[in-house]
């Protein structure tokens, strides 16, 4: 994949050795409890707060729960480039097509991070893999997922990790489209939305063929995959289906839990995106058959 092709996104925020905790400040109970130690030790409380959070910062947090201080190596820097590459494409490409529906779009942030973070959908770590926060309208990338993507799942190239980063940008267009809220009322009006056959199921599967959408139109512009790229990027749609992951993680499927759908359904529509690059091609939510 030729991506160096791609204008680079000025939205990428890298948050990495920050942590989650701490990095950015303490939490209010945590001052409470040094206010009242220092008070009762007769130390200046405000100097125990500054001291700590130097510590902090220094540290790059309190409980990152995983490396911090990472330095700037070249493979962190040349991804870091990938994913402002990806993520400028997805701008232009989303921007053009919201235009030509008399509509605005809205460039979301990518934090980069390792470890844990901190989001308006609550403290998440790595573990929760590559996620899209409503809340802020931001998307969170530890770049670890790529390694475990080749390693535990043998989902590689570039265009696999593209797909993966259009994908939560999908849930972005969502957002914006109202999709997100309409699952979100559905949700609290204490309609099922789980199962396999369920509003979260079609959601994820709609952020699937908005990806494909937009990798056809990034193809279009730049003529940049490569052979295989395609393939890989398919691979992973298929790698990182609920009912392979969770064969590799315990063991068995288990299908009414399924929330972004089988390897089949994903590459399904990763694939009816990318042949059309129509965003109407894209409405699970009507589909008979996902
Ligand atoms: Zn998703």
């Amino acid at each position: 994949m030729r991506w160096k092709k791609a204008r680079r996104s000025d939205n990428v925020v890298d948050q990495r050795g920050k942590g989650g905790i701490g990095g950015k400040g303490l939490s209010l109970g945590a001052v409470a409890v040094i206010v009242v130690v220092g008070l009762l030790s007769g130390q200046d409380p405000m100097q125990i707060v500054g001291n700590i959070a130097g510590q902090a910062i220094q540290q790059g947090g309190i409980n990152t729960g995983g490396t911090s201080n990472q330095a700037a190596t070249p493979r962190n820097e040349a991804q870091t480039e990938f994913v402002r590459a990806i993520l400028g494409d997805t701008e232009d490409t989303w921007r053009a097509l919201f235009q030509q529906a008399g509509k605005t779009y809205k460039d979301p942030s990518l934090i980069l991070f390792n470890g844990s973070v901190r989001s308006a959908c609550g403290l998440a770590d790595s573990a929760v893999g590559p996620f899209y926060c409503p809340g802020d309208q931001q998307v969170y990338l530890d770049l670890s997922f790529f390694k475990e993507m080749e390693q535990r799942f043998a989902a590689t190239g570039e265009f696999a990790q593209a797909y993966v980063i259009a994908h939560e940008v999908g849930h972005h267009v969502q957002t914006l489209l109202g999709v997100s809220a309409r699952v979100q009322a559905a949700r609290k009006r204490g309609e099922r939305v789980t199962g396999h056959n369920g509003l979260l199921v079609r959601q994820e599967l709609q952020a699937d063929c908005l990806a494909g959408v937009w990798a056809y139109h990034a193809q279009q512009r730049h003529a940049w995959l490569e052979p295989g790229d395609l393939k890989d990027a398919l691979n992973a749609a298929q790698a990182i289906g609920d009912d392979r992951l969770q064969k590799q993680t315990q063991g068995h499927v288990v299908p009414d839990s399924f929330t972004h759908g089988t390897s089949a359904q994903r590459e399904r529509w990763f694939s009816q995106g990318y042949k059309s690059g129509i965003v109407s091609q894209c409405d699970t939510f009507s589909a008979q058959q996902l």
